[in-house]
């Protein structure tokens, strides 16, 4: 049986949907399950941990990991995988996933994949799918080592109902302190917005949003769905939007339920970014517009006329 250890993806103390999905596809190849969970304070979590479907919780629960270092880190999800004997290490989609994957793989003497969207398991053969060159190529790889570290992007995997698994934590100890990288402090997004990797609906404006009011206005939209407000890069450029709201190639992956992208021409880039949308709404006014080229629902129209009708028809139905 193979056995599959998941890197917890841990937010400011709180366990982000990724890990849940990837603990769920495990259970679904038929492996054996272990969670490894990095940082301060932690222990609360583990019971949400077994509840996404980890039969062990490897848990490296110290004041010096509270700042994410991908030296530290890399060193506990390392020692997980040695105790465990784990042939394949998943790391969610984030920077800090991308970060530390590569130090675990070297050390460990494993293959190391990044963006990987499907992955099959015949008897020891691995072999993974990932998109390459801005989603212009799929590539299909034969793993040839018999360990596999890899990212999976955003959305890949469903979290399975009624999944669980058992309680066993192993605590681990804090490792030796980064002596070429200190993290002195993090800044992270003060914004209160809800994070775009997991929100269940994103809606993005581009530049057809014009300015702050066009901003605002579909900001409220955003608001009323409760989602995830998210940018082109021509806003960005603008000075309008902050980067870590950008969508795309050389922003953030999302993967939600529901996308909607306002004033968005759908430049490959930024297709990039959100083409494994399950459900994706796009309102242009432009008819050729290639955003409706990837959009299942498709709204012609000025954005300053149809965002008003939208949030009304919602506060209908949900009345
Ligand atoms: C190396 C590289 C990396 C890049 N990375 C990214 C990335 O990560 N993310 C990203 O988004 N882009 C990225 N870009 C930029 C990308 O190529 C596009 O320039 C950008 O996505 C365009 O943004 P936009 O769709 O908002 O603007 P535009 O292309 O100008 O489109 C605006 C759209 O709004 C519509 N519109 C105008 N007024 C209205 C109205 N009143 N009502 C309704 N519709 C209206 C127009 O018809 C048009 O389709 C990258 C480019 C390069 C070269």
């Amino acid at each position: 049986m193979a056995k599959v250890l998941v890197v917890a993806d841990i937010n400011q103390g709180v366990l982000k949907k990724s890990t849940a999905e990837l603990l769920s596809k495990a259970k679904a190849i038929g492996a054996e399950t272990a969670v490894v969970a990095i940082g301060r304070n932690i222990e609360s979590l583990i019971p949400g941990l077994v509840d996404a479907g980890s039969d062990t919780q490897y848990v490296a629960d110290d004041p010096a990991l509270e700042l994410f270092s991908a030296g530290p880190y890399a060193s506990c999800v390392v020692e997980a995988a040695k105790q465990f004997g784990a042939d394949l290490i998943w790391f969610g989609f984030s920077e800090g996933g991308k970060a530390v994957a590569p130090r675990v793989a070297t050390q460990l003497d494993a293959a190391c994949a990044n963006e990987i969207t499907a992955l099959t398991l015949e008897g020891d053969q691995i072999e993974v799918i990932r998109p390459a060159i801005t989603n212009k190529v799929i590539q299909r790889v034969k793993v040839n080592t018999d360990r596999l570290v890899a990212v999976i992007r955003a959305g890949a995997f469903e979290a399975t109902e009624g999944i669980t698994g058992s309680e066993n934590v192993v605590k681990l100890s804090a490792p030796e302190p980064d002596s070429k990288a200190v993290i002195k402090e993090l800044v992270s997004d003060a914004s209160g917005d809800i994070d775009l990797a997991d929100a269940d609906i994103v809606i993005s404006v581009g530049r057809g949003t014009k300015d702050q009011a066009g901003i605002d206005l579909v900001k409220e939209l955003a608001n009323d769905l409760k989602a995830g407000f998210g940018s082109s890069r021509a806003m960005v450029d603008a000075g309008l939007m902050p980067h870590n709201k950008q969508v795309g190639q050389t922003g953030k992956i999302v993967a939600p339920t529901l996308y909607i992208a306002i004033g968005i021409s759908g430049a490959i880039q930024h297709l990039a970014g959100m083409n494994g949308s399950k459900v994706i709404l796009a309102v242009n006014k432009d008819p050729e517009a290639p955003i409706f080229n990837v959009a299942d629902y498709g709204i012609v129209g000025d954005l300053f006329e149809v965002v008003p009708v939208l949030r009304e028809e919602i506060k209908k139905i949900r009345a």
